[in-house]
């Protein structure tokens, strides 16, 4: 199939590359010229794990390409995804729709020939009707475009695999003509098995919304069980294990940490929760605000935390951050809960240095005011305390004795939960570990 791509990024890049691997003609649509500039030459702005080589490997066929130009898109291609970015408004807790509604606007009336507009961005109820009916108002070809809503449910850091790989695939539909387009430009992936939901847009909507709001509660919900934890002297690991078995429950999800992040979870949660109240149900609105305070709070916990692990005062004092994505696999800083730790330290007179293997230049942008360094060695250079914001796996491989040798105090607080803790303390390390028993130096 001839298909575009309507806002290349994190979404859009991704499903742009993984289209043209199933073997369809894609042309990649964005307003940002350099970015299309670089994509054009097989450079990607996004870290994520496969995605250069597909770049390279379908931008050299010539199956993949990229313009500013929106005319271009509407001739070529019989099928548009919206990959646009849907943040959160100024209100802060409904979506913005602006670029949504704006690509829309400019896309429409080039459509002189029938086709189908596939949404995957996130929005709440209603927002496929919407813009259906601005479609239809704008479009010379008028009712022979169908618009369709296709929530994505990629993971940053898997975006690739969860593309040509997914669990499942939503249509939100109206009509069968839209059905059909939905099999057809999937049929690789339906034909593995993967499994096909055929819905209202609305229930589309809704279910992408559900799935992030769900899983915002269930890393808040595990967050405050590490607190019981720690003030019990329990493991929450160990708990975890326990916990997660039972296929009622599941441990996907269950890591507790400084908070979800990213430029998805808590927009949607926000969003969701907000939609609850215009819809008129009180209760959801109660319980999702909840989950939702739960996460605001986890940073200023954080730095409690490390506040309480220095052998000094927090002001002036020197802290190694390991990590600024929002998690491993990434270089989105967006509402990154370890660039949120390291920018509350850095508040309280701290200086930080913050290492991260990808996601330097992304968090330099954000947070010009903190340290930043090419190594952990560097960043932990005479430091007080070493905090672990990102679960890297090459954090792993540090060796602590050698670490050791450099920083101020062997203090590390590691709110991932990813070192082994006894390696760490038989080389002198105090580890702090968020909601597990702390270890003192053998
Ligand atoms: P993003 O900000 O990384 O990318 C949006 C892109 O759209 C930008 O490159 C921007 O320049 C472009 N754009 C804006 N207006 C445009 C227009 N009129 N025409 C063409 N391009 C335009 O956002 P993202 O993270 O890729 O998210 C996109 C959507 O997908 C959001 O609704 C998000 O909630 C949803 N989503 C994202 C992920 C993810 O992992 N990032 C996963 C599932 C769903």
């Amino acid at each position: 199939m001839r298909v575009s791509v309507i806002g290349c990024g994190h979404l859009g890049i991704p499903h742009a590359a993984g289209m043209a691997h199933l073997g369809h003609q894609v042309i990649g649509v964005d307003i940002d010229a350099q970015k299309i500039a670089a994509l054009n030459a097989g450079r990607t702005p996004i870290y994520e794990a496969g995605l250069p080589e597909l770049l390279a490997k379908h931008t050299e066929s010539g199956e993949l390409r990229f313009t500013t130009d929106m005319r271009e898109a509407a001739e070529f291609a019989d099928l548009h995804f919206l990959a646009v970015g849907t943040p959160i408004d100024s209100d802060g807790r409904s979506y913005d729709t602006g670029q949504l509604f704006g690509a829309v606007r400019e896309l429409a009336p080039h459509l002189t020939k029938p086709c189908t507009i596939m949404g995957k961005s996130t929005v709440t109820a209603g927002t496929t009707r919407r813009l259906t009916d601005l479609v239809r108002r704008l479009a010379p070809a008028g009712d022979a475009v169908d618009v369709v809503w296709n929530p994505e449910f990629l993971r940053e850091g898997h975006a690739i695999d969860d593309t040509l790989r997914p669990d499942r695939i939503i249509a939100g539909v109206t009509s069968k003509r839209a059905e059909e387009v939905v099999r057809q430009v999937y049929a690789p992936i339906l034909a593995t098995g993967v499994p096909l939901f055929v819905m209202s847009p609305e229930t589309a909507e809704l279910a992408k919304g559900a799935a992030n709001t769900f899983l915002g509660m269930k890393i808040s919900y595990i967050n405050t069980v590490a607190d019981m934890c720690a003030a019990a002297g329990a493991d929450v690991l160990q708990l975890v294990d326990a916990l997660g078995i039972d296929p009622r429950i599941g441990s996907g999800g269950m890591k507790p940490g400084i908070g979800y992040g990213g430029g998805c979870l808590p927009k949607d949660v926000r969003a969701f929760t907000a939609s609850a109240a215009q819809l008129g149900v009180p209760d959801a609105e109660t319980l999702l605000r909840a989950a939702e305070a739960v996460n605001e709070h986890r940073p200023g916990h954080a730095v409690e935390l490390v506040d309480a692990a220095l052998w000094r005062e927090l002001d002036g004092a020197r802290v190694a951050m390991w990590g600024a994505a929002f998690k491993a696999g990434t270089n989105d800083v967006r509402e990154s809960p370890a660039l949120s730790v390291a920018g509350r330290l850095h508040q309280h007179g701290a200086r930080v240095t913050v290492h991260d293997p990808v996601a330097i230049p992304t968090a330099a942008r954000r947070h010009p005011e903190l340290e930043y360094a090419a190594t952990v060695e560097e960043a932990s250079q005479g430091a007080d305390v070493v905090v672990i914001g990102t679960e890297w796996s090459e954090y792993l491989d540090a060796d602590p004795q050698a670490i050791g040798d450099i920083v101020a105090s062997r203090v590390v607080v590691d709110f991932r939960n990813i070192l082994d803790g006894q390696r760490w303390a038989d080389a002198g390390w105090t580890v702090h570990r968020l909601g597990r028993p702390s270890l003192l130096p053998a």
